[in-house]
Parts: C-alpha cells; sequence; structure tokens
C-alpha cells in the first residue's frame, strides 16, 4: 500500500463533507490523507437529490438549517459556480396543502434571510406548463440544482494542490489508542488489494456521514446515527425548468429537481438499521408516483429511468439528552461536530454528523476550528474566499454546455461514446488519466456515461472496450457490474417503455454479448491491483 504512514489528520469519508475538511486542513497548512472505503462521493452525497437548497424547505420545521442553507447557497454560487444550474425554485400552493402554512410562509422566509418572490399563476403556468393547473399559490426562491461529483472533485483537487492527499478504496478498519486514551493510529485496508496498513497521526475526523456510528464503534466510541433512507425516481426528461416544492411541510414526493438531461422526484423518509440499506421498495414506488401527481398530473405515466435510495445521515439528539424523535423527519437536519475527547475521553478524534450537502463546507469549516485549535494551528478558514479549481470554476452550468463544448471541439458523433449524455472518447480518457484505475461505475461518476434514457445499453460496450484497449484492467468484471448495478435500480419500475427497454439491454448483453448474469454479479467491481488515487 502506498500511501503515507504518518500525517497530522486523517479524514475518514469521501463525500462532500470529507473532501471539504480535507480542503480546510490542506488550506491552513495542516498536513491530512483522506480515506473512502469505496469511490468519492459513492456515498450519499453521490446518492441524494440534487438540489442547492435555498433553505425555504426548513423555514419552520428547522430555522438553524434554513439559515445555513441560504448562507452556504450564496458561497456555492460564487466558489463553485460550474456545478450548479442556477434553475430557481418555486414552492407551489397545492389544493392539498395547508392554508395555514401558506400564511406563515413569506415572514418564515424573511426571518431566515431566504427572499421569497410571490408569482402570479398565469406567470408560473407559462414558465412551467406541466404542474397542476389548481396550484393556487406560489413563491419564487432562489433554489438551484448542485452537481456532487464535480463538487467533490474540486474540493479534493484544491486540498492536493494544498499538499493533501485522497485514497480511494481504502476501508478504515480500527483505530490505535495510547494509555491515555487519545488515538495515534488508524488501521487501513485496501479494498481491491486486501493489503492492510497503519497510518500514524494526530487526530482523525470522521465525515462518515450516515456510517459514523459504526467507525466510532471502531475507536470505541457511541456515536447514536438515524440513518434515514430515502428514495427517488428519475425521469427520461425534465418537466420542470425550476426545482418546484410543495408549499407544506416536508414530506414525501414533494420537491421535483430537473437535474442535467432529466428530472427527479423524491422523496421518501423512513428511519433504518443499517444505513447500507438502498433498496427501493414497490410501495415507496407508488407512494412518490402518487404524490408526485399532485405537482405534475400525469407524472405516474412518464417514463422512470431509475429508482435509487441514499442514507441520511442524520444525528439522534436524544444522544446530547434532547427530546427523542419517533420520525425521521422530526430529526433536525443542522450539523453537529462532536469532539469525543471532552465527551469520552477519546482524544484526537471528532465526527461531524448532521447537515446537508447544501452545508458542507459550513460543517468542514466547523470541523476544521474544533481540530485547529487542538493542533495549535490559528490560521483562519479560507475556502469561502477562494473558488474551487476546475472542475468547479468558469460560469454556471447550463444545459446547453455538453452540446456547445462538442461543437466547439468541431462537433459530430465520431467520438461520441455515450449519446445520451454526450461522452466523448476524449473526455473518457481524460477522466482516466486523472483518477487512473477506474470500474465504469466510477467513470458514470465523474462522467454521467450511462445515466441517461438508455441506462447504458449502447454505451457501456464501448466504454467496457476502451478500457480494455487501456489495459485498464478487469473490463468484463466491470462491465458486469455496472449492469448489475443498473439492473439493481430499475427493478422496482420495470414497466411500460422502460421494461421494453431492458428487455432491449437484456438482448444485448445476454444475447449478443453473453455477459453472464447481471442480476447476481455484486454492484461495485474494479479493476485489481492497479494504484489509484
Ligand atoms: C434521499 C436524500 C436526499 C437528499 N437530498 C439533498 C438535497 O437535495 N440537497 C442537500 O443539500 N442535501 C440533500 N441530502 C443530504 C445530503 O445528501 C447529505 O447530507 C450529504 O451528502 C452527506 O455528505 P457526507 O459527506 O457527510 O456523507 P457521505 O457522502 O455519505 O460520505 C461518507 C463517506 O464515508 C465513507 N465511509 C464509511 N465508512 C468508512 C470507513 N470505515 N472507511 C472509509 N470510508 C468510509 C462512505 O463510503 C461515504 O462515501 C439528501 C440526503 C438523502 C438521503
Amino acid at each position: 500500500m502506498n500511501a503515507p504512514t504518518e500525517v497530522d489528520v486523517v479524514v475518514i469519508g469521501g463525500g462532500a463533507t470529507g473532501a471539504g475538511v480535507l480542503r480546510d486542513l490542506a488550506m491552513r497548512g495542516v498536513s491530512a490523507l483522506l480515506l473512502e472505503r469505496g469511490d468519492f462521493a459513492s456515498g450519499t452525497s453521490g446518492r441524494y437529490h440534487g438540489l442547492l437548497h435555498s433553505g425555504a424547505r426548513y423555514v419552520e420545521s428547522d430555522p438553524i438549517s434554513a439559515r445555513h442553507c441560504i448562507e452556504e447557497n450564496a458561497v456555492l454560487r460564487r466558489i463553485a459556480p460550474a456545478t450548479i444550474e442556477p434553475t430557481g425554485g418555486y414552492f407551489v400552493a397545492t389544493p392539498d396543502d395547508p392554508d395555514d402554512y401558506l400564511d406563515r410562509f413569506p415572514a418564515a422566509c424573511a426571518a431566515a434571510g431566504i427572499e421569497a418572490e410571490p408569482v402570479q399563476l398565469d406567470d408560473l403556468f407559462r414558465a412551467e406548463p406541466l404542474l397542476n393547473r389548481e396550484i393556487r399559490a406560489a413563491y419564487r426562491v432562489p433554489d438551484a440544482s448542485l452537481e456532487p461529483w464535480e463538487l467533490v472533485d474540486a474540493n479534493l483537487a484544491s486540498a492536493r494542490e494544498h499538499g493533501a492527499e485522497a485514497w480511494r478504496y481504502r476501508a478504515v478498519i480500527g483505530f490505535e489508542r495510547s494509555t491515555d486514551g487519545a488515538v495515534t493510529a488508524v488501521r487501513v485496508r485496501d479494498e481491491r488489494s486486501g493489503e492492510e496498513a497503519m497510518i500514524a497521526c494526530r487526530a482523525v475526523v470522521s465525515a462518515a456521514g450516515a456510517w459514523a456510528g459504526k467507525v466510532a464503534a471502531l475507536a470505541g466510541a457511541a456515536l447514536a446515527m438515524s440513518p434515514g433512507k430515502g428514495s427517488m425516481l428519475i425521469f427520461n426528461r425534465r418537466m420542470t425548468t425550476a426545482v418546484v416544492n410543495r408549499l407544506a411541510p416536508p414530506g414525501d414526493g414533494d420537491i421535483l429537481v430537473p437535474v442535467h438531461t432529466v428530472c427527479i422526484l423524491g422523496t421518501t423518509d423512513i428511519t433504518v438499521p443499517d444505513p447500507d440499506d438502498a433498496h427501493v421498495t414497490r410501495d415507496e414506488v407508488d407512494a412518490l408516483l402518487r404524490d408526485g401527481e399532485r405537482l405534475v398530473p400525469g407524472i405516474s405515466n412518464a417514463r422512470v429511468l431509475r429508482a435509487y435510495a441514499g442514507s441520511r445521515p442524520l444525528y439522534d439528539t436524544s444522544d446530547l439528552g434532547e427530546q427523542q424523535h419517533d420520525e425521521s423527519r422530526e430529526i433536525s437536519r443542522a450539523h453537529h461536530v462532536i469532539d469525543h475527547g471532552s465527551r469520552e475521553g477519546i482524544n484526537g478524534f471528532w465526527s461531524i454528523v448532521g447537515g446537508k450537502l447544501t452545508t458542507y463546507r459550513l460543517m468542514a469549516r466547523d470541523t476544521v476550528d474544533a481540530v485547529a485549535v487542538s493542533l495549535g494551528v490559528d490560521s483562519p478558514c479560507r475556502t469561502a474566499d477562494e473558488p474551487l479549481p476546475p472542475p468547479a470554476t468558469g460560469t454556471p452550468y447550463w444545459l446547453g454546455d455538453r452540446l456547445a463544448g462538442l461543437e466547439a471541439e468541431g462537433g459530430g458523433n465520431a467520438e461520441l461514446v455515450c449519446e445520451c449524455e454526450l461522452v466523448t472518447q476524449r473526455r473518457l480518457d481524460h477522466a482516466l488519466d486523472e483518477r487512473g484505475d477506474s470500474s465504469l461505475d466510477d467513470l458514470r461518476r465523474t462522467t454521467r456515461l450511462g445515466m441517461g434514457p438508455c441506462q447504458g445499453a449502447f454505451c457501456m460496450p464501448r466504454a467496457a472496450a476502451l478500457l480494455d484497449a487501456r489495459g485498464e484492467g478487469a473490463a468484463n468484471a466491470s462491465l458486469r457490474g455496472f449492469m448489475a448495478e443498473r439492473f439493481r435500480g430499475t427493478r422496482s419500475i420495470a414497466w411500460g417503455d422502460q421494461l421494453a427497454e431492458l428487455w432491449l439491454t437484456a438482448g444485448i448483453f445476454r444475447g449478443t454479448l453473453a455477459v453472464g448474469d447481471l442480476a447476481d454479479t455484486p454492484p461495485r467491481v474494479s479493476g485489481v491491483g492497479h494504484a489509484a488515487r
């Protein structure tokens, strides 16, 4: 294993929070190494709803979180414009939404510092013709669509520029502690080779999201996480140009987010014992479609490409002596920095839990402020001042970005590997050069390969051939792994046109290419034995 054997701080978890913590530490001159058990942003950060919150969703239920969201919304637009599509958002009152909530909403937004501008219904329906014509009031808020993978990559790139390192497929499996209880090292396992190593450190930050309770247990700490599983449906086209939220207390199926060429309806919220439970049930799909009908009548007949779920990193604050919550939705989305030294004598160990993807930078700042004091570092946080490097810099994302890029390179389709998402061979080569050994599923995260309407049926064989031609290891296993993961996401929504598409895909893969038993292949497969960053 090629990792450094000693650093100041080990960061556990390569989602948005961990990447933000790594960048903040590095910018303050602290030597740091991030360890992620899978691919970067393959946890909740890569399985969320895609919304840069304005905070308006939480103005009543969670005002602290609402204020954090609007402040960070402004910061991210400044430091990471290219990861954001400034779609704007509407809060709309359907006939099923409560009058008193509608009455209180403008004042609650004003109190949280969120601009909520009333919209004439004629203007709303002109802009969003598919919305329910029985909507009786609407407000415009600064919601937006946010691309998580580019945001995480940009934070890691910035951290590396400042001297930090980040390693994928490295799971932390144990802690070493001194006789006085302080953390002195972590034990790490290379998930691809099985090799193990110790990394000495002065401090550890667990940014393991919904898995933070499991990581804390490895150090002998107790952390009561309450993972909230949320399921979402991806449709094959955008049904609105802006984010649309129900004007009601947070519930199921009440937000529609346009993301690149598709749109995502979500979410459910079910407390689950295991954050790895990403299984979407048919009942959840039915409930989402039923609720979605209130926003877009006829949405149940639209083509669903895929269902997926993520685990909210919710912290059960009854742990802090606060009131116990029966429902996942009642738990605050605000974040908590937990110092296991002052709490249970495990010096040098912090967990950062709760929060939203929108507030990842603030979560990182609060964590690093605490860690810096213990390390005797007094440099201030600069992450809100310095823009992130590519791919997050530039102008805000717009839907025509990729087509414009392709045309600027001469147009045509000779180099196209994925027609749905306009991924060229050059883009794949670049991603492989940047990231080293990668599975097709890893490439999907960095490039959106296979995420469009065909869900990989046509582009995956081409991409696998490309991997093979580059000698990138297990292209066939990677192909099986990718398709198994795609099939997992379509099982609960296999009807109508999408079922026909599945038959076609199965025919191509099983019949023509004889790619084996797709459904039984483990989802996360990558080349074995290659060094990876
Ligand atoms: C359904 C749903 C919808 C959401 N929608 C939104 C939204 O629209 N907008 C928004 O702002 N927020 C949203 N959120 C919340 C947001 O997604 C999360 O708060 C955020 O992504 C959490 O990021 P994180 O980095 O803390 O956790 P994660 O992204 O989960 O990262 C933690 C990482 O730790 C790794 N890890 C775990 N154990 C180990 C170990 N032992 N060793 C090494 N690595 C380990 C995991 O693999 C994982 O990658 C949503 C959440 C859910 C579930």
